[in-house]
């Protein structure tokens, strides 16, 4: 299944048309995009079995992010080893390192996002998770099914501001306005053939920066959540940023970050792809 937000309203995705869930259950779940994750079971039964026909066409730029409003918006660094290496880091053994991307940042699949003035800019296309059971001190084989599905997102990072400072600190320069757009939807894990195994890539003007797959991942989606869970647990409809692979603008030379104008483009195979135009 795939579910969007739809102008502020949660839809279901079928061949590419558009349901919206209030109306199609009468009633019997909200418009709110948000609030589907802490009933996430009884919508996925109710999916399975309510008539989705009449659909509606829809635009791109009218989607919103497919969880708006977390109560918790966690990232992970240096989760493939090719980009660990890039960005001049070492391997992180036990923990993986983990920061926030402030929820003010997040938006939809189809943005324009304004530059810092004096930044610089720069892309990291990762897999993104919504959390659609609470999940405390779970096991690894027992993580996927805590898991609501997968989106898009970029985890637009200015580097001035992450590494400023005695000890880097990467929530800030990671939290300016529009710095996470998710989407374009959520798809549940049952749609992938291998929901560990996806391919993501992103381009700048056409000019393709980082191809990976998931697979690559040091911690893969099961581990990150069985690991993040040891010590506090995630919450319905909480978003996990799960790292990017290599070809980052840091690790170039010369390095590379993005100029008004540039247009991003971010995708994950099974998913959609994500588009950003920066402005000064
Ligand atoms: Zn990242």
């Amino acid at each position: 299944m795939r579910i969007a937000n739809l102008a502020g309203r949660l839809v279901v995705v079928t061949a590419g048309l558009a349901v919206d869930v209030q109306k199609a259950s009468a009633g019997l779940f909200s418009s709110d995009p948000q609030a589907v994750y802490s009933r996430w079971t009884e919508f996925r039964a109710w999916a399975d079995r309510a008539d989705l026909g009449g659909g509606i066409p829809f635009d791109p730029t009218d989607l919103g992010a497919p969880a708006p409003q977390p109560r918790q918006l966690l990232a992970i660094g240096l989760n493939y080893r090719e980009h660990v290496a890039e960005a001049g880091f070492t391997t992180p053994q036990g923990m993986p390192p983990v920061f926030t991307k402030f929820a003010t940042s997040l938006t939809g699949p189809v943005t324009e996002v304004a530059l810092p003035r004096g930044g610089h800019t720069d892309w990291e296309v990762e897999l993104v998770v919504v959390v659609g059971r609470r999940a405390y001190q779970v096991s690894e084989a027992d993580a996927w099914s805590h898991v609501a599905g997968l989106t898009v997102g970029q985890d637009i990072s200015e580097r001035i501001v992450q590494m400023d400072g005695p000890a880097p600190q990467f929530s800030l320069g990671k939290s300016y306005p529009g710095f996470a757009p998710t989407g374009p939807c959520l798809v549940t894990p049952d749609e992938f053939d291998d929901p560990d195994d996806l391919e993501l890539t992103c381009a700048v003007n056409g000019e393709e920066m980082q191809r990976g797959r998931t697979r690559q991942l040091i911690f893969p989606v099961s581990t990150l959540v069985a690991k993040l869970s040891t010590v506090l647990p995630l919450l319905p409809g909480d978003v996990i940023f799960t790292g990017t692979p290599a070809g980052v603008g840091l690790g170039r030379s010369p390095q590379r970050w993005l100029s008004a104008g540039d247009e991003l483009v971010s995708s994950i195979e099974g998913i959609g792809e994500l588009r950003q135009r920066f402005v000064s």
